[in-house]
């Protein structure tokens, strides 16, 4: 059974734990560097993505993160999450630092200027129509050659994945419907 983490220093932590469960994964929390090396693929939750990023840096994670997705660990970013693995952010706060992974140009808060939040049906390639919520979301501007889109809302990117790297705009842990997440532990299967 694959043991999959949910960086826990900020965001939905709880709800990916349950998702991953339902999902035949051993799931643990992670909030610091030890337990970063004990798992075998890692979900960065929704939540606020400026934050995430400066709790990573304090407690020591910004570089075991970056060396462990350069490194193939399969990593799935939700919201939030999907920020932190953008190679870059368009409109970045202050101080705010990604990851990486994803060769992909983020915009924060993209959707929530017109509508704080919403859901709407997303047909994901290789998983099918999918119930998204979307809060304050953002979307991805453009990808590189190596992101491979799966699902547009609206005209805008809002999943992508990049070899062992995942994202999408909206929430799957909110919804009871784990089929994204049993995507990521067969990501993380394939990789072990
Ligand atoms: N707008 C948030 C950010 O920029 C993301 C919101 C979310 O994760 N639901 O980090």
């Amino acid at each position: 059974t694959p043991v999959i983490g949910v960086l826990a220093l900020q965001g939905d932590v709880r709800e990916h734990l349950i998702a991953l469960a339902a999902a035949d994964a051993v799931a643990r929390p992670v909030r610091r560097p030890e337990e970063l090396a004990e798992v075998d693929g890692l979900v960065i939750p929704g939540g606020e993505s400026t934050t995430i990023s400066k709790l990573a840096a304090l407690f020591g994670l910004m570089e075991p993160l970056r060396a462990r997705v350069a490194d193939g660990m399969p990593v799935y970013g939700t919201c939030a999450g999907l920020i932190m693995l953008a190679d870059k952010i368009l409109d970045p706060r202050s101080g705010q630092e990604t990851i990486g992974g994803i060769d992909m140009i983020v915009r924060r808060n993209a959707f929530g200027r017109q509508n704080e939040s919403f859901e709407a049906t997303v047909e994901v390639t290789g998983v099918g129509p999918v119930e998204g919520v979307f809060i304050r979301a953002p979307w991805v501007e453009s990808v590189g050659a190596r992101a491979e889109v799966l699902a547009e809302h609206g005209g805008h990117i809002v999943a992508v994945r990049q070899g062992n790297a995942l994202a999408t705009s909206f929430h799957p842990e909110l919804t009871g419907d784990h089929r994204m997440h049993a995507l990521f532990v067969d990501m993380v299967r394939d990789a072990r």
